[in-house]
């Protein structure tokens, strides 16, 4: 497959719209940061909240084969035991000798130091998980770990989730939670954080089947960021070949984003087989099986899990959304974001400060409030209050005129098309409504019309 190009877009231009609008920061700033945790602010946590929404929506309201579940961070340490992560889940680790700046050794190309040149040491293995204690007492008996995915929190409750629920195969538990993993390399920003959320599904199949479902999701998950707006051309699968094989996997597929830095994980889907519930059946004496009625066997499910990055997938939707048009003699920066992921649906703007004006203005934004997102801007220009939504993804600006007084009509702006409608205010809510829905700016409600100021 011949890969496109990377686009304009850099990393530096997204890092500096996030920190001037108030998407992420960097953590604890006023103390210099701490490397690679970063606190999302104002707009970042509408547009994780909506990533988050529209997951759970697509996996688990609109599914009958899928249940939630919200799992404890800290869980009996054996599971990590269990689950291979002690043993298993390092990195190979390697120093420079000389500046003593510390590498990922299966990332380098070379074998001295991409900083200085130095020699290097031998590669070491290193534990990602983070260490912590449990009760007052600071003993090896007390270590507990910060889970480093959501994915054992649901191996573990399989037999809960089956006696409660009565789900049958092929069924999935789905789960959004934070994970923790001491990276060794760090940077490009969200991509790689020592602290992260994860939106995971474990599904459980009858093992004869797990080919096709492995298929399906691959297919369905992919399609899910199409259907928020990414471009399918800056998406790809790869496969894993068989020395990149996770210890509990028997096949597994990225669906890679093209980042500015170059292709790079934004989901990994893998078929676990019976892995996990052979292993914690082991561990902890309980018979994890599951018996199929049909056949009238005990059988150990299979496992199909696609597991997702919060962050990952906020600044692919960033990177995809992020714009710069030429209009005026000025740069329009804007976010084309779909109007589900938008941190703002719609923003009403009064044309001036006369209470005349405020007074309608302030009514309809508190109307719309009870629907959306609104903001509400009076300060400066139109012109500039135009450019401040579009630059955070706002798809519709309300704009309350003079006319306003008098017909008793607003208007309503379209983000990418810079088009717009004039609609009673009393066919506000309806027609915004149906226009985030994605209806087209041109239907228009009763008494409305095409404006061309
Ligand atoms: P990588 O190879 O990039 O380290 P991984 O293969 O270790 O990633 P998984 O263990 O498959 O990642 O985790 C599932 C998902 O969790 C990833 O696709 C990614 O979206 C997210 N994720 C994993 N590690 C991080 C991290 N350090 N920061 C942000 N998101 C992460």
């Amino acid at each position: 497959m011949t890969e496109p190009t990377p686009r304009k877009v850099d990393m530096e231009k997204i890092v500096s719209l996030c920190r001037r609008r108030g998407f992420i920061f960097p953590s604890s700033e006023i103390y210099g940061g701490l490397s690679s945790c970063w606190d999302y602010g104002p707009l970042g946590v509408e547009l994780k909240q909506n990533i988050k929404q529209a997951w759970w929506r697509a996996v688990v309201q609109e599914r009958d084969d899928m249940v939630g579940l919200d799992a404890s961070i800290l869980m009996h340490p054996q599971t990590w035991e269990a689950s291979g992560h002690l043993k298993g889940f390092a990195d190979p680790l390697v120093e420079c000798k000389s500046c003593h700046l510390r590498w990922r050794s299966d990332d380098l190309k070379g074998d001295s130091c991409p900083s200085c040149g130095g020699e290097l040491t031998e590669p070491h293995l290193f534990n990602l998980m983070f260490k912590t204690f449990i009760g007052p007492i600071e003993e090896q008996a007390s270590v507990v770990y910060l889970r480093p995915e959501t994915a054992q929190g649901m191996f573990v409750n399989f037999e809960n989730v089956v006696n409660t629920t009565r789900k049958r195969l092929p069924f999935g538990i789905a789960q959004i939670g934070k994970a923790f993993r001491n990276e060794i390399t760090t940077g490009n920003f969200i991509f790689r954080c020592r602290e992260f959320e994860q939106m995971e599904i474990e599904f459980f199949v009858k093992p004869e089947t797990d080919k096709q479902w492995f298929d399906y999701w691959i297919e369905e998950r992919l399609n899910w960021y199409v259907k928020l707006g990414i471009k399918r051309e800056n998406l790809r699968l790869r496969q894993h070949t068989k020395d990149e094989l996770a210890h509990y996997a028997r096949e597994c597929y990225d669906i890679d984003y093209l980042y500015p830095m170059g292709w790079a994980e934004l989901e990994g889907i893998a078929n676990r087989g019976d892995f996990d519930l052979v292993q914690h059946a082991s561990f902890s004496g309980k018979s994890l099986t599951y018996y199929d009625e049909e056949t009238k066997q005990h059988i150990i499910p299979y496992i199909i899990e696609p597991s997702a990055g919060v962050d990952r997938t906020a600044l692919a939707l960033l990177c995809d959304a992020y714009d710069e048009e030429q209009a005026e003699g000025e740069t329009r920066v804007l976010l084309h974001f779909h109007p589900t992921l938008a941190p703002i649906k719609v923003a009403v703007l009064p044309l001036s400060r006369r209470e005349s004006l405020v007074s309608v203005a302030k009514q309809i934004y508190a109307d719309l409030r009870q629907h959306w997102m609104v903001n509400y801007d009076d300060a400066q220009s139109i012109g500039r209050r135009y450019r401040r939504q579009d630059e955070i993804g706002t798809p519709f600006c309300v704009t309350v005129d003079f006319q306003s007084l008098e017909d008793e009509q607003a208007t309503i702006r379209e983000r990418d098309t810079l088009n717009q409608i004039r609609v009673p205010i009393s066919e506000l809510e309806n027609t915004l409504q149906a226009k985030l829905g994605g209806e087209p700016l041109f239907v228009l409600p009763p008494g409305g019309r095409i404006w061309k100021e």
